[in-house]
């Protein structure tokens, strides 16, 4: 590292400040990119790794080797714990880190409106750790109930109530009814896997709002298919080891998944910076922080609005929004570091369009005015999130995983490792 060169320090290595970071290669400038872990996790697969059919090396891979090839980057894997603005450092819990440029891309994680007391009963899929403890959840589930001795204990053990009914919500109860009625059907002898709940509980008044209503009406109409009872207009109002209460009743669950709401992270208090409800960070329209030209918010962290008349509302806290994000504040440094005067053009995020995948020959996309459904929308769905794995060795693993899958109704990863006491319900 030069003593010299300007230090562009970029907190979180999730799409956005990996993106972020690559757009700086070429850069007079040393880039230290922070992380608390040490890997980059694909997160759109994340729900393939709790519900056994991918492992988490297939959808996670260390920064340092994606970030190998670039000779002006240097990761640290540190939590970051507070920034001093005034002296410009970041403070993590190791060291101390100096920078002229800050990008801050620590991304999101789960909200429990209020009740983080639900998080241990009904954990949320953020992280690898986070996939590997449901899919343990729902394995054990399975094992515990072929034990149970009386009825009433087998059919809470059978029991699957997912909450929230986004893309994650969505992938996970059909992913989970695929388990029950395909994969593991034949597997037991004195339960019938076939024979389990799967509950998927919307506060709202249908599933996947972001879609449109007929292609809403598709995903519901599908789950309900596979097996899923799908209750929309229906709120939770408790959680505990032994099931969930809702408004007008109780359901009784052994397993229970949270996919119903996020937080940003404390990157707004770090900077003691203006946020909006969901706690990200306020920034202008070249994604920089009131009061600090030389530091940056992307991704999910931060609250960014689509350019003002062209009626795009707030970005959206997806993959290809902290992309774009990260690349265009990459390239903003690197103008800057390289004497650039003039203003820089306000960020414009374009929306690539919406998919999700219901399971086994079935997902939604839209992309503009095109519209897939069933085989087709599960075929463009696969490729497209196997074009964007970051290694081509993954690329070839994951389709042959699930041309197989698709084949033989199996998943491969139905390991349960470690069991943590609070899982030995
Ligand atoms: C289960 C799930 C499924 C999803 N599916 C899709 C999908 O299908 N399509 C889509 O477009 N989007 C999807 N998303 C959303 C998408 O993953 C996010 O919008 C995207 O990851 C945001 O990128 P980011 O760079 O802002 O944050 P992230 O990718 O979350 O990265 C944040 C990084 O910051 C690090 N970090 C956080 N706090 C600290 C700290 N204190 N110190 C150091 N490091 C820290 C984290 O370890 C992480 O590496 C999904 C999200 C989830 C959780």
């Amino acid at each position: 590292m030069s003593q010299d060169r300007p230090r562009v320090v970029i907190a979180g290595a999730g799409f956005g400040g990996l993106e972020a970071a690559k757009a700086l290669r070429a850069a007079a400038a040393d880039v230290i990119v922070i992380d608390q872990q040490n890997h980059h996790c694909f997160q759109p697969l994340l729900y393939q790794v709790a519900t056994a059919a991918l492992s988490p090396a297939d959808v996670a891979w260390p920064i340092r080797r994606i970030l190998r090839k670039q000779s002006n980057a240097t990761v640290l894997m540190a939590e970051i714990r507070g920034i001093d603005t005034s002296k410009r450092l970041v403070h993590t819990d190791s060291v101390t880190v100096a920078y002229d440029f800050l990008v801050l891309a620590t991304g999101a994680t789960h909200s429990y409106f209020g009740h983080d007391e639900w998080a241990e009963v009904a954990p949320g899929l953020k992280r690898i750790e986070d996939a590997t403890r449901i899919r343990r959840r729902i394995l054990i589930a399975f094992e515990r109930a072929e034990l149970a001795a009386d009825d009433a204990e087998r059919a809470r053990l059978l029991t699957f109530v997912i909450i929230g009914a986004g893309a994650t919500g969505v992938e996970m109860a059909g992913a989970i009814a695929e388990i029950a009625r395909r994969t593991l059907a034949m597997d037991f002898r004195r339960i019938d896997p076939k024979a389990s709940r799967i509950i998927l509980i919307e506060a709202g008044p249908r599933v996947m709002p972001i879609l449109p209503e007929n292609l809403s009406a598709y995903v519901q109409r599908t789950l309900r298919q596979k097996g899923v009872e799908v209750l929309t207009s229906t709120r939770v109002v408790g959680c505990d080891s032994r099931g969930v209460d809702l408004e007008g009743g109780r359901i009784d669950a052994a397993t229970i998944i949270w996919a119903a709401g996020v937080v940003a992270s404390p990157a707004a208090r770090w900077l003691d910076a203006e946020q909006d409800r969901a706690g990200r960070v306020k920034v202008g329209p070249d994604l920089s922080v009131s009061g600090h030209p030389e530091v940056f918010a992307i991704g999910d962290t931060a609250a960014a609005m689509g350019p003002a008349g062209e009626g795009i509302q707030a970005i959206p806290g997806i993959a290809p929004a902290a992309k774009q994000m990260g690349r265009y504040v990459g390239r903003l440094i690197a103008a800057r570091i390289a004497g650039a005067r003039i203003s820089p053009q306000p960020f414009r995020y374009r929306h690539q369009g919406d998919l999700a995948t219901i399971g086994r020959r079935a997902a939604v996309v839209k992309l503009g005015r095109l519209e897939l459904k069933g085989f087709l929308g599960w075929l463009f769905w696969s490729v497209i999130h196997v074009f964007f794995l970051i290694e081509i060795r993954d690329r070839f693993v994951v389709a042959f995983i699930w041309l197989w899958d698709y084949i033989t109704f199996q998943r491969g990863a139905r390991l349960i490792t470690r069991v943590p006491p609070q899982d030995r319900s």
